[in-house]
C-alpha cells in the first residue's frame, strides 16, 4: 500500500491507494500555515499515521507540493507554503515517520499520476504541464519519473518567452509562467486593454460571447502555449501532451495551440496529441503515492 499527501496552500490531502491505483482510504484537512512550519510538518505526520492505521499494514510515503526540492541544499524553494521554504521538511518528516519518504514538485506529481493510469497511459515518453495559478511541467518515461540532475528536468515555466515580457519572481522577464499561468493571461489581457472581465474565467465568457479583446487575449495565449511547448518538443519530442491545472479546463486553448506548434516544432508532419489530465485535482495526492 501506498500512501500519497498533496500538499497544498490551503488544505493537506492524503489517500492510500492500492496496486492497482484503486484509492482505498482518505482524509484532507486545513493546512494549519498560521501555525507555522513545525506544525504543518507535524500534522502532515499524524495524517500519514492516521491513514495507515486504517490501512492496517505499512506503507510507503510519497509526498507532492508546489515549489521545488533544491538539490543543492535538501530545503524546499519556491513553495506557495511561504512556511516551508528554506525548510527541510523530507529530513524532517523522515524523522517524525521513521522511514525514508519521497517528495517530489505538483507538476512531476501530475506527470507520474497520467503517465501510470491516467491520458497519458498508452504512451512512453509524456509531458504533462501544469496550467494554474503557477506553470510547471514533468516528464516521465515508460512510466518512470525523469528528475534531472538538478531535478528541474521538465521545469519549462521558467524557459523565456518574450524576452521584453513581464518581469516574473525568478528574476528573468517574460518566462513562460509570466504569461500561460493564470494571474499571467489576466494581466496579459489588461495589457492589451482589456476591461471588462473581471478575471481569467470572465475573459473566457467574454471571448465565447464575441467580445474582441477577450478573443484575441484568448488566442494570443493558445498561439504562445504552442510557441512555449515547440521548445519542448524540439528537445523531448514526447509522445504525448498533457494539459492540467486550471486553465486546462479550456477547450480553445487545445486547437489553437496545437495549430501554433505544429508551425513552431521542426517538422512538417505534427501529429503528437495534447489531451488534458484525466485525474484532475486528484493528480496531486495520486502522483505522490506513485513515487514508490
Ligand atoms: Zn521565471
Amino acid at each position: 500500500m501506498r500512501i500519497g499527501v498533496d500538499l497544498g496552500g490551503t488544505k493537506i490531502e492524503a489517500v492510500v491507494m492500492d496496486d492497482q491505483g484503486v484509492i482505498r482510504h482518505q482524509a484532507r484537512i486545513a493546512t494549519p500555515r498560521a501555525a507555522g512550519y513545525a506544525a504543518t510538518a507535524a500534522a502532515i505526520a499524524a495524517l500519514v499515521r492516521q491513514l495507515e492505521e486504517k490501512a492496517a499494514t505499512p506503507c510507503t510515503v510519497g509526498i507532492g507540493t508546489p515549489g521545488a526540492l533544491s538539490h543543492a541544499t535538501g530545503m524546499i524553494k519556491n513553495s506557495n507554503t511561504a512556511c516551508l521554504n528554506g525548510r527541510p521538511l523530507q529530513q524532517d518528516l523522515e524523522r517524525l515517520l521513521e522511514r525514508p519518504i519521497r517528495l517530489e514538485n505538483d507538476a512531476n506529481c501530475l506527470a507520474l499520476s497520467e503517465a501510470r493510469d491516467g491520458a497519458g497511459r498508452d504512451y512512453g515518453c509524456v509531458f504533462a504541464v501544469i496550467l494554474g495559478t503557477g506553470v510547471g511541467g514533468g516528464i516521465v518515461i515508460n512510466k518512470t519519473l525523469w528528475s534531472g540532475r538538478q531535478r528541474i528536468a521538465g521545469e519549462w515555466g521558467h524557459n523565456t518567452l518574450d524576452p521584453q515580457g513581464p518581469p516574473c519572481y525568478c528574476g528573468h522577464r517574460g518566462c513562460v509562467e509570466t504569461l500561460l499561468s493564470g494571474p499571467g493571461f489576466f494581466a496579459d489581457y489588461q495589457r492589451h486593454g482589456g476591461l471588462s472581465a473581471a478575471d481569467a474565467p470572465a475573459i473566457i465568457e467574454a471571448a465565447r460571447e464575441g467580445d474582441p479583446m477577450a478573443k484575441a487575449a484568448l488566442d494570443r495565449y493558445g498561439e504562445r502555449l504552442g510557441q512555449a511547448l515547440s521548445v519542448v518538443v524540439n528537445i523531448l519530442d514526447p509522445d504525448v501532451i498533457v494539459l492540467g491545472g486550471g486553465l486546462s479546463a479550456i477547450p480553445e486553448i487545445y486547437e489553437t495551440s496545437r495549430h501554433a506548434l505544429a508551425s513552431w516544432a521542426f517538422t512538417d508532419h505534427f501529429v503528437t496529441p495534447i489531451v488534458p489530465a484525466i485525474h484532475g485535482p486528484a493528480s496531486g495526492v495520486r502522483g505522490a503515492a506513485h513515487l514508490w
